[in-house]
Protein backbone atom coordinates (compact mmCIF):
# COMPACT_ATOMS: atom_id res chain seq x y z
CA UNK A 1 0.00 0.00 0.00
CA UNK A 2 1.49 3.57 -0.80
CA UNK A 3 1.43 5.81 2.58
CA UNK A 4 2.42 9.50 2.27
CA UNK A 5 2.85 10.30 6.10
CA UNK A 6 5.96 10.87 7.61
CA UNK A 7 4.52 9.18 11.14
CA UNK A 8 3.20 6.08 9.00
CA UNK A 9 6.73 5.32 7.03
CA UNK A 10 8.29 4.95 10.95
CA UNK A 11 6.39 1.83 11.31
CA UNK A 12 6.44 0.80 7.36
CA UNK A 13 9.16 2.74 5.69
CA UNK A 14 12.45 1.57 4.11
CA UNK A 15 12.36 -2.41 4.33
CA UNK A 16 10.06 -3.09 7.20
CA UNK A 17 8.60 -7.01 6.92
CA UNK A 18 10.10 -10.21 5.48
CA UNK A 19 9.22 -11.24 1.86
CA UNK A 20 10.23 -14.80 2.72
CA UNK A 21 8.10 -15.44 5.60
CA UNK A 22 5.81 -12.48 5.76
CA UNK A 23 7.15 -11.86 9.48
CA UNK A 24 6.19 -8.17 10.47
CA UNK A 25 9.45 -7.49 11.64
CA UNK A 26 12.49 -7.80 9.67
CA UNK A 27 14.64 -10.77 11.59
CA UNK A 28 17.61 -10.45 12.98
CA UNK A 29 20.20 -11.51 10.42
CA UNK A 30 22.96 -12.74 12.97
CA UNK A 31 25.67 -14.11 10.36
CA UNK A 32 28.74 -13.35 9.35
CA UNK A 33 29.09 -14.50 5.73
CA UNK A 34 26.87 -15.45 2.89
CA UNK A 35 26.80 -18.37 0.67
CA UNK A 36 27.84 -18.02 -2.96
CA UNK A 37 26.50 -20.17 -5.69
CA UNK A 38 29.43 -20.33 -7.71
CA UNK A 39 32.46 -17.82 -8.02
CA UNK A 40 31.24 -14.68 -8.61
CA UNK A 41 27.60 -15.69 -8.04
CA UNK A 42 26.23 -13.23 -4.59
CA UNK A 43 22.59 -13.25 -3.61
CA UNK A 44 22.86 -9.77 -2.96
CA UNK A 45 25.21 -10.16 -0.03
CA UNK A 46 28.88 -11.47 0.52
CA UNK A 47 30.00 -10.49 4.27
CA UNK A 48 28.14 -8.70 6.91
CA UNK A 49 30.91 -5.81 7.26
CA UNK A 50 29.94 -5.25 3.51
CA UNK A 51 26.27 -5.76 3.71
CA UNK A 52 23.55 -7.49 6.54
CA UNK A 53 20.13 -7.74 5.44
CA UNK A 54 19.22 -6.34 9.30
CA UNK A 55 21.80 -3.36 8.82
CA UNK A 56 20.32 -2.69 5.36
CA UNK A 57 16.12 -2.07 6.97
CA UNK A 58 17.44 0.36 8.74
CA UNK A 59 19.34 1.86 6.50
CA UNK A 60 16.89 2.37 3.99
CA UNK A 61 14.16 3.07 6.88
CA UNK A 62 16.59 6.51 8.23
CA UNK A 63 17.46 7.31 4.55
CA UNK A 64 13.61 7.76 3.61
CA UNK A 65 12.71 9.56 7.21
CA UNK A 66 15.62 12.09 6.26
CA UNK A 67 14.56 12.50 2.63
CA UNK A 68 17.83 11.57 1.46
CA UNK A 69 19.60 8.84 -1.49
CA UNK A 70 20.81 6.51 1.30
CA UNK A 71 21.86 5.71 4.44
CA UNK A 72 24.39 4.10 6.70
CA UNK A 73 24.48 2.37 10.11
CA UNK A 74 27.67 2.69 12.60
CA UNK A 75 29.25 1.31 15.68
CA UNK A 76 27.67 4.56 17.40
CA UNK A 77 27.44 8.30 16.67
CA UNK A 78 31.04 9.13 16.58
CA UNK A 79 32.24 6.17 14.31
CA UNK A 80 29.35 7.43 11.75
CA UNK A 81 30.67 10.87 12.26
CA UNK A 82 34.42 9.29 11.57
CA UNK A 83 33.03 8.21 8.51
CA UNK A 84 31.76 11.41 7.05
CA UNK A 85 35.04 13.58 8.16
CA UNK A 86 36.98 10.57 6.36
CA UNK A 87 35.70 12.39 3.08
CA UNK A 88 38.40 14.96 3.84
CA UNK A 89 42.24 14.84 2.70
CA UNK A 90 45.16 16.02 4.90
CA UNK A 91 45.26 19.46 4.59
CA UNK A 92 41.47 20.32 4.55
CA UNK A 93 39.57 22.25 7.25
CA UNK A 94 36.20 21.82 8.45
CA UNK A 95 33.99 24.63 10.26
CA UNK A 96 32.14 23.93 13.50
CA UNK A 97 29.19 24.91 15.07
CA UNK A 98 30.70 26.79 18.47
CA UNK A 99 29.08 24.31 20.89
CA UNK A 100 29.25 20.75 19.22
CA UNK A 101 29.08 17.78 21.16
CA UNK A 102 32.30 17.44 23.62
CA UNK A 103 33.07 14.12 21.34
CA UNK A 104 32.90 15.90 18.36
CA UNK A 105 35.61 18.32 18.97
CA UNK A 106 37.76 15.65 20.61
CA UNK A 107 37.28 13.43 17.39
CA UNK A 108 38.72 16.65 15.36
CA UNK A 109 40.75 17.97 18.19
CA UNK A 110 42.83 14.86 19.00
CA UNK A 111 42.35 12.27 16.25
CA UNK A 112 41.66 14.10 12.91
CA UNK A 113 44.61 16.45 13.58
CA UNK A 114 47.21 13.24 13.69
CA UNK A 115 46.39 13.14 9.96
CA UNK A 116 46.25 17.55 9.17
CA UNK A 117 42.68 17.59 8.95
CA UNK A 118 41.94 21.12 10.87
CA UNK A 119 38.79 22.55 12.39
CA UNK A 120 37.92 26.11 13.43
CA UNK A 121 35.07 26.97 16.19
CA UNK A 122 33.15 29.41 13.88
CA UNK A 123 30.02 31.12 15.23
CA UNK A 124 27.29 29.21 12.81
CA UNK A 125 24.55 31.68 14.67
CA UNK A 126 25.54 34.47 12.53
CA UNK A 127 26.21 34.04 8.87
CA UNK A 128 28.10 36.67 8.16
CA UNK A 129 30.88 35.81 11.10
CA UNK A 130 30.26 32.29 9.67
CA UNK A 131 31.35 33.36 6.18
CA UNK A 132 34.28 35.00 6.73
CA UNK A 133 36.07 32.05 8.79
CA UNK A 134 35.63 30.24 4.94
CA UNK A 135 39.55 29.94 4.27
CA UNK A 136 40.67 28.16 1.22
CA UNK A 137 41.18 25.37 2.92
CA UNK A 138 37.55 25.08 4.26
CA UNK A 139 35.84 22.06 2.26
CA UNK A 140 33.23 21.40 5.21
CA UNK A 141 31.19 22.82 7.84
CA UNK A 142 29.52 20.69 10.93
CA UNK A 143 26.35 22.31 12.29
CA UNK A 144 24.41 20.90 14.81
CA UNK A 145 21.50 22.96 16.14
CA UNK A 146 20.33 23.18 18.49
CA UNK A 147 24.15 22.78 19.44
CA UNK A 148 24.77 21.31 22.43
CA UNK A 149 24.45 22.43 25.63
CA UNK A 150 23.61 26.24 25.60
CA UNK A 151 20.88 25.35 22.69
CA UNK A 152 22.01 28.04 20.26
CA UNK A 153 20.04 28.01 16.81
CA UNK A 154 21.34 27.85 13.33
CA UNK A 155 20.02 28.88 10.67
CA UNK A 156 20.50 25.98 8.54
CA UNK A 157 18.73 27.11 5.11
CA UNK A 158 21.69 30.41 5.65
CA UNK A 159 24.32 28.49 6.41
CA UNK A 160 23.82 25.87 3.63
CA UNK A 161 23.21 28.33 0.94
CA UNK A 162 26.01 30.21 1.87
CA UNK A 163 28.46 26.93 2.12
CA UNK A 164 27.50 26.00 -0.87
CA UNK A 165 28.74 28.84 -3.22
CA UNK A 166 31.69 28.13 -1.25
CA UNK A 167 31.77 24.94 -2.27
CA UNK A 168 31.80 23.44 0.76
CA UNK A 169 30.27 20.37 1.89
CA UNK A 170 27.40 20.48 4.47
CA UNK A 171 26.94 18.51 7.55
CA UNK A 172 24.12 18.24 9.96
CA UNK A 173 24.26 16.36 13.44
CA UNK A 174 20.53 15.82 13.77
CA UNK A 175 20.75 14.04 17.03
CA UNK A 176 18.48 16.44 18.80
CA UNK A 177 15.47 16.85 16.54
CA UNK A 178 15.38 13.86 14.53
CA UNK A 179 13.70 13.62 11.28
CA UNK A 180 10.40 13.89 13.19
CA UNK A 181 11.09 17.56 14.16
CA UNK A 182 13.88 19.00 11.70
CA UNK A 183 14.68 17.84 8.01
CA UNK A 184 18.50 18.78 7.38
CA UNK A 185 18.38 17.68 3.67
CA UNK A 186 15.22 19.51 2.81
CA UNK A 187 17.22 22.45 4.75
CA UNK A 188 20.06 22.12 2.02
CA UNK A 189 22.15 19.81 4.07
CA UNK A 190 24.25 17.15 2.09
CA UNK A 191 24.29 14.93 4.83
CA UNK A 192 22.92 14.31 8.13
CA UNK A 193 24.57 12.39 10.72
CA UNK A 194 22.60 10.97 14.21
CA UNK A 195 23.56 9.62 17.71
CA UNK A 196 20.92 7.08 16.98
CA UNK A 197 21.91 6.20 20.56
CA UNK A 198 19.79 9.14 21.82
CA UNK A 199 16.31 9.12 20.20
CA UNK A 200 15.89 7.41 17.25
CA UNK A 201 16.73 4.47 19.45
CA UNK A 202 14.82 6.27 22.64
CA UNK A 203 15.14 3.54 25.32
CA UNK A 204 19.02 4.09 26.30
CA UNK A 205 19.93 0.31 25.73
CA UNK A 206 21.85 0.49 22.21
CA UNK A 207 24.83 2.97 21.17
CA UNK A 208 24.71 3.72 17.12
CA UNK A 209 25.11 6.04 14.76
CA UNK A 210 23.63 6.99 11.41
CA UNK A 211 24.30 9.12 8.50
CA UNK A 212 22.63 9.75 5.65
CA UNK A 213 23.47 11.10 1.95
CA UNK A 214 21.46 13.62 -0.34
CA UNK A 215 23.32 12.08 -3.53
CA UNK A 216 24.61 8.89 -5.28
CA UNK A 217 28.06 9.89 -5.37
CA UNK A 218 28.50 10.40 -1.49
CA UNK A 219 26.36 7.48 -0.91
CA UNK A 220 28.99 5.57 -3.21
CA UNK A 221 32.19 7.10 -1.27
CA UNK A 222 30.41 6.81 1.96
CA UNK A 223 29.93 3.08 1.57
CA UNK A 224 33.36 2.58 0.50
CA UNK A 225 33.93 4.06 3.61
CA UNK A 226 31.92 2.53 5.74
CA UNK A 227 33.41 -0.78 4.07
CA UNK A 228 37.15 0.08 4.34
CA UNK A 229 37.04 1.44 7.88
CA UNK A 230 34.67 -0.99 9.19
CA UNK A 231 32.99 0.55 11.95
CA UNK A 232 29.06 -1.32 11.34
CA UNK A 233 26.40 -1.65 13.62
CA UNK A 234 25.97 -5.54 14.35
CA UNK A 235 22.48 -6.91 13.59
CA UNK A 236 20.57 -7.07 16.91
CA UNK A 237 21.59 -3.18 17.57
CA UNK A 238 19.88 -2.53 13.71
CA UNK A 239 16.63 -4.39 15.12
CA UNK A 240 16.94 -2.51 18.06
CA UNK A 241 16.98 0.85 16.02
CA UNK A 242 14.48 -0.45 13.81
CA UNK A 243 11.92 -1.32 17.09
CA UNK A 244 12.58 2.30 18.38
CA UNK A 245 12.30 4.67 15.58
CA UNK A 246 8.95 3.10 15.15
CA UNK A 247 7.34 4.80 18.27
CA UNK A 248 9.41 8.06 17.46
CA UNK A 249 7.21 10.33 16.69
CA UNK A 250 4.67 9.12 20.00
CA UNK A 251 7.48 9.45 22.73
CA UNK A 252 8.97 12.51 21.00
CA UNK A 253 5.11 14.07 21.14
CA UNK A 254 5.13 13.38 25.10
CA UNK A 255 8.80 14.63 25.23
CA UNK A 256 8.36 17.89 24.11
CA UNK A 257 5.19 18.16 25.89
CA UNK A 258 6.80 17.62 29.05
CA UNK A 259 10.19 20.08 27.63
CA UNK A 260 7.72 22.87 27.55
CA UNK A 261 6.26 22.74 30.92
CA UNK A 262 9.52 22.25 32.44
CA UNK A 263 11.20 24.89 30.64
CA UNK A 264 8.03 27.23 31.19
CA UNK A 265 8.10 26.66 35.21
CA UNK A 266 12.36 26.81 34.92
CA UNK A 267 12.15 30.22 33.46
CA UNK A 268 9.81 31.85 35.56
CA UNK A 269 11.22 30.45 39.08
CA UNK A 270 13.05 32.70 41.14
CA UNK A 271 15.79 30.44 41.88
CA UNK A 272 16.74 30.48 38.07
CA UNK A 273 19.31 32.70 36.67
CA UNK A 274 18.86 31.17 32.69
CA UNK A 275 16.93 28.82 30.94
CA UNK A 276 18.30 27.72 27.10
CA UNK A 277 15.32 26.26 25.37
CA UNK A 278 14.57 27.49 21.68
CA UNK A 279 10.87 26.55 22.33
CA UNK A 280 10.40 29.12 24.71
CA UNK A 281 9.10 32.23 22.92
CA UNK A 282 11.86 34.11 25.02
CA UNK A 283 14.84 32.56 23.83
CA UNK A 284 17.18 34.29 21.23
CA UNK A 285 16.69 31.06 18.82
CA UNK A 286 13.21 30.86 19.04
CA UNK A 287 12.20 32.34 15.64
CA UNK A 288 14.85 30.61 13.46
CA UNK A 289 14.33 27.70 15.30
CA UNK A 290 10.02 27.76 14.46
CA UNK A 291 11.45 28.35 10.66
CA UNK A 292 13.01 25.17 10.03
CA UNK A 293 11.92 22.76 12.68
CA UNK A 294 8.25 21.67 13.98
CA UNK A 295 9.09 22.91 18.00
CA UNK A 296 12.30 23.40 20.76
CA UNK A 297 12.75 19.50 21.20
CA UNK A 298 13.10 18.01 24.36
CA UNK A 299 16.60 19.09 25.44
CA UNK A 300 16.82 22.02 27.91
CA UNK A 301 19.47 23.59 30.10
CA UNK A 302 19.72 26.40 32.82
CA UNK A 303 21.88 28.05 35.58
CA UNK A 304 20.91 28.37 38.68
CA UNK A 305 21.24 31.66 40.84
CA UNK A 306 24.81 31.91 42.75
CA UNK A 307 22.90 31.16 46.18
CA UNK A 308 22.29 27.53 44.86
CA UNK A 309 25.06 24.68 45.42
CA UNK A 310 24.43 22.61 42.39
CA UNK A 311 26.27 19.61 43.79
CA UNK A 312 23.71 19.61 46.63
CA UNK A 313 21.04 19.77 43.77
CA UNK A 314 22.13 17.08 41.77
CA UNK A 315 22.74 14.88 44.54
CA UNK A 316 19.01 16.00 45.81
CA UNK A 317 17.22 14.68 42.13
CA UNK A 318 15.36 11.78 43.06
CA UNK A 319 13.75 10.84 39.80
CA UNK A 320 15.84 12.53 37.15
CA UNK A 321 19.15 10.68 37.10
CA UNK A 322 22.41 11.54 36.60
CA UNK A 323 23.96 10.37 33.41
CA UNK A 324 25.51 11.30 30.24
CA UNK A 325 23.59 10.45 27.15
CA UNK A 326 19.91 12.07 26.52
CA UNK A 327 16.82 11.24 23.88
CA UNK A 328 15.60 7.70 26.56
CA UNK A 329 12.60 7.83 27.85
CA UNK A 330 13.60 8.41 31.02
CA UNK A 331 14.62 12.11 32.45
CA UNK A 332 18.54 12.39 32.65
CA UNK A 333 20.57 15.68 33.86
CA UNK A 334 24.57 16.08 33.29
CA UNK A 335 26.60 18.68 33.85
CA UNK A 336 28.14 19.61 30.95
CA UNK A 337 31.15 20.98 31.98
CA UNK A 338 32.56 17.88 33.68
CA UNK A 339 30.91 15.34 31.61
CA UNK A 340 29.65 15.41 27.80
CA UNK A 341 31.93 18.55 27.15
CA UNK A 342 34.69 18.02 29.30
CA UNK A 343 36.91 17.15 26.28
CA UNK A 344 36.86 21.23 25.30
CA UNK A 345 39.76 23.15 27.12
CA UNK A 346 38.22 25.31 29.51
CA UNK A 347 39.39 28.05 28.20
CA UNK A 348 37.30 27.17 25.44
CA UNK A 349 34.48 26.00 27.41
CA UNK A 350 34.72 29.76 28.96
CA UNK A 351 34.47 31.94 25.53
CA UNK A 352 31.60 29.55 24.05
CA UNK A 353 29.58 29.89 27.39
CA UNK A 354 29.47 26.33 29.03
CA UNK A 355 29.80 27.44 32.18
CA UNK A 356 30.56 25.25 35.58
CA UNK A 357 27.22 26.43 37.02
CA UNK A 358 25.17 24.63 33.69
CA UNK A 359 22.90 22.34 34.40
CA UNK A 360 21.49 20.34 30.95
CA UNK A 361 18.13 18.32 31.15
CA UNK A 362 16.95 15.35 28.55
CA UNK A 363 13.70 15.64 29.65
CA UNK A 364 11.64 12.12 29.89
CA UNK A 365 7.98 10.61 28.98
CA UNK A 366 7.34 10.71 33.10
CA UNK A 367 4.43 12.61 33.93
CA UNK A 368 5.35 15.70 34.23
CA UNK A 369 3.88 16.02 37.68
CA UNK A 370 6.27 13.90 38.84
CA UNK A 371 9.78 15.87 36.63
CA UNK A 372 8.67 19.16 38.04
CA UNK A 373 8.47 17.91 41.94
CA UNK A 374 11.88 16.54 41.20
CA UNK A 375 12.88 19.66 40.13
CA UNK A 376 11.51 22.07 42.56
CA UNK A 377 12.68 19.91 45.84
CA UNK A 378 15.82 19.69 44.34
CA UNK A 379 16.25 23.60 43.50
CA UNK A 380 14.76 24.12 47.31
CA UNK A 381 17.19 21.32 48.80
CA UNK A 382 20.15 23.15 46.85
CA UNK A 383 19.67 26.95 48.47
CA UNK A 384 22.44 27.74 50.63
CA UNK A 385 21.77 30.17 53.53
C1 LIG B 1 25.93 11.52 21.83
C2 LIG B 1 26.18 12.45 20.70
C3 LIG B 1 27.13 12.17 19.72
C4 LIG B 1 28.02 10.95 19.78
O1 LIG B 1 27.29 9.78 19.58
P1 LIG B 1 27.67 8.35 20.23
O2 LIG B 1 26.54 7.49 19.80
O3 LIG B 1 27.77 8.56 21.70
O4 LIG B 1 28.99 7.96 19.63
C5 LIG B 1 27.25 13.04 18.65
N1 LIG B 1 26.50 14.17 18.58
C6 LIG B 1 25.59 14.47 19.52
C7 LIG B 1 24.79 15.73 19.37
C8 LIG B 1 25.40 13.64 20.60
O5 LIG B 1 24.51 13.97 21.54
Amino acid sequence: MAYKKFDTALIHGGISTDERTGAVNVPIYQTSTFKQDGLGKMRGYEYSRTGNPTREALEALIAELEGGYAGFAFASGLAAETAVLSLLHSGDRVLISSNVYGGTFRLLNQVFDHFNINYTISDTEDVESFEKDITDDVKAVLIESPANPLMTVTDIRAVAETAHRHGLLVIVDNTFMTPYLQKPIELGADIVIHSATKYLGGHSDVVAGLAVVKTKSLAEKIAFIQNSTGGVLPPFDSFLLIRGIKTLAVRLDRHVANAEAAARRLSEHPAVKSVHYPGLPSDKGYEVNKSQAKNGGAMISFELKDNYDINVFYESLQLITLAESLGGVESLVCHPSTMTHAAIPEEIRKKVGITDGLIRLSIGIEDIDDILEDLEQAIKASEVE
